[in-house]
């Protein structure tokens, strides 16, 4: 009787060994036969790369003339040409953004607030001198040439690559606190400016949480043109300029 039992164990485990190895082997087949579908033909290709264009949530191109992008890693194109105009009596500016400063001050004025701009548009020149003053800085400290300079464009960027030099970059202060240190934020002006900002086509370019993406150490006062719908944008999913071009770098393959 035990013999029969073992016997018959035996069998159904066979019978079982049976089923288990014929589904492998008919999902190993299944899966090639997707395999087999899913490669793509051309049309294909197009049709996926049509899908990833409809999909572009914002209408705007790496190429745009708002969404240049500057800093240590892409200096300003040798052929770049820009018109300035003056702003509040004596700052120069890209003229293109001069609308929308315009009506950003006034409207923070409006608020009883007392705006003031301390830098706009900067000369090749101009930007090396400062970029010099501040390795100077550091020298004096003891630090070689190399690391002065490495140090100083944490602060200043390196001649050809600051967002001045195209003039779509504004500092701008409260009148009363001039000092350029961190405790800039917390005057209402840049409280309303981080705030509004962005409804006037401007972002607050180097916040402290994409220092390592920037290389640019904090500046609640460095305020940069890109327009309204890409500010907004930018806003709203919370990226930097470097990320959000990343973001659209992929739209453009
Ligand atoms: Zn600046």
């Amino acid at each position: 009787m035990r013999k029969i039992i073992i016997r018959v164990i035996i069998i159904m485990i066979s019978i079982l060994a049976i089923i288990i190895s014929y589904n492998i082997n008919r999902n190993a087949n299944e899966v090639e036969e997707v395999q087999v579908a899913t490669i793509p033909i051309e049309e294909n290709i197009i049709d996926e790369e049509e899908n990833l264009e409809d999909k572009k949530p914002i209408d705007s191109n790496t190429s745009d003339w708002n969404l240049i992008l500057i800093n240590r890693n892409n200096a300003i194109p040798e052929n770049y040409e820009i018109e300035t105009t003056k702003i509040e009596k004596k700052w120069n500016i890209n003229v293109k953004i001069k609308e929308a400063t315009e009506l950003m001050l006034a409207d923070a004025r409006k608020e009883g607030l007392k705006p003031v701009i301390c830098s706009a548009y900067r000369t090749y020149a101009y930007q090396k001198n400062l970029f010099n003053k501040k390795v100077k800085e550091y020298r004096r400290n003891g630090y070689s040439q190399q690391n002065a300079e490495q140090e100083a464009s944490f602060w200043v960027a390196i001649p050809g690559t600051s967002e001045h030099e195209v003039g779509l970059a504004l500092d701008i202060v409260s009148e009363n606190y001039q000092i350029l240190d961190e405790n800039q934020e917390n005057t209402p002006v840049q409280k309303w400016l981080m705030e509004h900002c962005y409804e006037y086509g401007f972002i607050l370019r180097y916040p402290t949480s994409k220092k390592n993406i920037t290389n640019i150490n904090y500046e609640p006062w460095h305020y940069r043109y890109v327009g309204v719908k890409d500010a907004m944008f930018m806003k709203e999913k919370g990226f930097c300029l470097e990320e959000y071009i990343e973001f659209l770098k992929q739209y453009e393959k």
